[in-house]
């Protein structure tokens, strides 16, 4: 059996460097290719992809991971190993309605992988019996060997393929399932093995994270597994088994794997990962046995940063003398494919960073002690390290001045609401979250404008015009608080960051949200700080055409981070108070302006909360002061709203409540308001749970709104209920819109008469 190769990654990029594999999925999904030339696409794609990572170094046999999904490799796994979709082959329409839903059925859910931006279906497991299907893995062997190349087949471990999927309804805990579906595994090990295969990789990042007592279970299910798959049982053969464990250091998971004793074992030993744990590489090195191959994730697969080649290698070396592999520290799949791609970036900047191409060479320097790679290396962590760019003495200066800890704003809650009452609101106030639907036409206006057909000016005539149509239909409606509708911002984060100092943009920088869906994340280079006023013509123009409040509209210092690539030189609490400050003279700006109420989104305060339970009270520290940091001066008259939605909160609906706005708007409508059994005394703010679910195109009837206004009346006194969608309407069309808004107006009417309020 051929050695494992010196050099890999734990995975690389599906959406492809001109993101063919997007369009290939949306032209099929649309009806415009036929199922065939799709397949021929992908292929075309996959192999493309295997010539680029050989040049790049990944030569030797089994360097290339063969970690391909068209959707997602989660999806991707369960269906190959037999967990979901019945017992008989599945063809590609099935496996699309699976991950997008159909007439018929809804889609598997969605979420969070690991504390990533990227999203993986959640596997259903029912009762049917799991039959594996080999001949997906097979085909993608197969297909890379007829172009030339020897790669190494992919598949999620099957601890954390359970550990990620939930129960079908009336089926007991999927990972009762465990021995069976490791059965299922063996299978496919066999006919891999009997195909000539090597190597496999299986990656089984829940092992890093512990998510307090159910650690000791899965640990023990991992020996179980691991010993099971490492002792091929009579009639089974199987290639070399690679586990890897990214996303995090292994704790209870290192013993029970080095015990196992697998023929390789990646750790990740990214310097995030070092910084919360600096004696993992002694513990690995202590722990692993010498016939099991160590593949060590040195070059961060999570940032977009240069390496520091200098002191990866001394993480090497501290590895001891045993031999050793590098590979990155988590897949690729999480960076843009490459720096290449980029024409618009500064010089200096450019040389700072690595996308995923990069990285792979970074890897191979890093092995082969290649010394033009790091004299490269030592020169961009000193130009980095002495830019103007990154060090700024004047925000530097404002940051140190700032009093350390927890602040808060002044006078509290009570003393704030009385001094809001000069905002005249009735009883159950309703608005909207801040984006209306994204219309053709400002779409068309934002790529004419790009493309030079239409000006500045006649660009923002449409954009204002947009917003004088939004204010005229929500006056109509009679929404109470008003909003301006967003137009101008392609995105939320994306728009600051344009606007600020410290931050760059790409121009190709596209990362795999889910499915065919791409982001592009902004790049924190340096200190921030804000040139000039960002937002407050907009909403100087949008209030000036209505008599009732016009919200200002910001996105808080903790999603703009959660959202864009972060700086790996200073922690991420130096950024949240810089970004905090900026947004702090943009609300005094916009209250200048005449605007007395602004909110400050922050959608992701869930979506950063660390994985460990240790890390997380650090976190809340800097995030929830960042938010106060944000509202701290603004005057006691004006109201500070804040946003929330992509998940649940009752988790951490104490940090909401530390947040300390003076409304908050708060996805809940799915979840038909459950949210609301875990306010507690500490939560007083007026609040606004979500009653209309955005995500979906249905129009909510007026009972239904109705009956979940009086829910949450059972929950949050009158005098603090706002009414409001669960999140913004980009993403909706008018005419749904139209009717939903309608429906919420008329049923918080019919509340308020039923209660003798109106
Ligand atoms: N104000 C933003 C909007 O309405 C909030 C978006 C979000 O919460 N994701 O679009
Ligand atoms: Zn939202």
């Amino acid at each position: 059996m051929s050695s494992f190769p010196h050099v890999t990654i734990e995975g690389y990029p599906r959406v492809g460097a001109n993101r063919e594999l997007k369009k290939a999925l949306e032209s099929y999904w649309a009806g415009r290719i036929s199922a065939d030339d799709f397949t021929s696409a992908a292929h075309s794609l996959r192999v493309d992809t295997y010539a680029r990572l050989r040049d790049l170094g990944l030569s030797e046999d089994y360097a290339i991971p063969a970690d391909v999904a068209y959707y997602d490799q989660v999806l991707e796994t369960a269906l190959t190993v037999g967990l979901i979709g019945g017992g008989s082959e599945i063809s590609l329409d099935e496996e699309f309605a699976l991950a997008r839903g159909n007439s018929e059925k809804a889609p598997l859910e969605m979420t969070k992988w690991f504390d990533t931006n990227y999203h993986y279906l959640v596997p259903e497991v029912g009762t049917d019996a799991i039959t594996p299907r080999a001949a997906r893995i097979l085909r993608i062997v197969e297909e890379a060997r007829d172009a030339g190349y020897t790669v190494r087949p992919y598949l999620v471990g099957p601890v954390t393929l359970l550990a990620l999927a939930k129960a079908a309804e009336g089926a007991g805990d999927p990972l009762e399932r465990l021995s069976e579906l490791t059965d299922a595994y063996a299978a496919i090990l066999t006919e891999l093995a009997e195909a000539g295969i090597d190597w496999i990789q299986l990656s089984e990042p829940a092992l890093v994270a512990d998510l307090g007592p159910g650690d000791a279970r899965l640990a023990e299910l991992a020996r179980e597994t691991y010993t099971r798959l490492l002792e091929p049982a009579v009639g089974e053969s199987r290639p070399n088994i690679l586990v890897s464990t990214p996303y995090g250091s292994l704790r209870a998971g290192l013993d029970v794997l080095a015990a196992a004793a697998p023929e390789a074992l990646h750790v990740d030993l990214a310097p995030a990962t070092l910084v919360l744990d600096s004696d993992y590489p002694q513990r690995v090195a202590a722990a692993v046995p010498a016939d099991t191959q160590l593949v060590a994730g040195l070059i961060d697969g999570r940032n977009v940063w240069a390496a520091d080649l200098a002191e990866r290698s001394e993480v090497l070396s501290s590895l001891g003398d045993r031999e050793v592999s590098v590979s990155t520290s988590v897949s690729l799949q999480h960076v843009p494919h490459t720096v290449a791609a980029e024409t618009d970036l500064p010089v200096d900047v450019v040389s700072w960073l690595a996308f995923a191409d990069e990285k792979i060479a970074e890897a191979a320097a890093l092995a082969g002690g290649d010394e033009e790679a790091a004299a490269r290396s030592e020169r961009a962590v000193r130009t980095r390290r002495e830019s103007a760019r990154t060090r700024v003495e004047a925000v530097q200066n404002r940051t140190a001045a700032l009093p350390d800890g927890e602040v808060a704003r002044t006078p509290d809650f009570a003393g704030r609401q009385e001094a809001q009452k000069a905002l005249g609101l009735p009883t159950l106030p309703t608005t909207t979250i801040g984006s209306f639907p994204q219309t053709t036409e400002i779409r068309k206006a934002r790529a004419d404008h790009r493309s030079g057909a239409l000006t500045d000016e006649q660009y923002t005539e449409a954009l204002r015009q947009e917003v004088a149509d939004v204010i005229t239909l929500q006056e109509e409606l009679g929404i109470d608080v008003l909003v301006h509708g967003e137009p101008e911002r392609n995105d939320m984060v994306q728009y600051f960051a344009e606007l600020l100092d410290g931050f760059v943009v790409t121009q190709n920088g596209w990362v795999q949200s889910y499915g065919s869906r791409c982001t592009r994340p902004p790049i924190v280079v340096g200190d921030v700080s804000r040139p000039e006023a960002m937002t407050v013509e907009w909403a100087r123009y949008a209030q000036s055409l209505s008599d009732r409040p016009v919200k200002g509209m910001l996105t808080g210092p903790v999603t703009i981070l959660a959202w864009s690539f972060v700086r790996d030189d200073v922690p991420l609490a130096v950024s949240a108070d810089q970004i905090a400050l900026a947004l702090a003279d943009e609300v005094n700006d916009l209250a200048e302006a005449g605007i007395s109420i602004i909110q400050i989104d922050e959608p992701a305060l869930r979506e950063l909360l660390p994985l460990r339970e240790d890390d997380r009270p650090a976190y809340l520290d800097w995030s929830i002061r960042s938010f106060r940091l944000v509202a701290l001066d603004a005057k006691p008259e004006t109201q500070i709203h804040t946003h929330l939605c992509y998940s649940e909160f009752g988790q951490i609906i104490d940090a909401v409540a530390a947040l300390d706005a003076d409304v908050t708007s708060i996805e809940a409508a799915r979840s038909r308001m459950e949210l609301l059994v875990d306010l507690n005394e500490n939560f007083h703010s007026e609040i606004g749970p979500g009653i209309w679910d955005i995500h979906s195109p249905r129009v909510p009837s007026v009972e239904e709104l109705t009956s979940l206004i009086e829910a949450a009346l059972t929950h949050v006194p009158a005098e603090r209920l706002w009414i409001n969608p669960d999140c913004g309407l980009k993403t909706r069309g008018y005419e749904e819109t139209k009717a939903s808004l309608e429906n919420m107006v008329e049923a918080r009417r019919n509340v308020l008469a039923a209660h003798g309020w109106g």
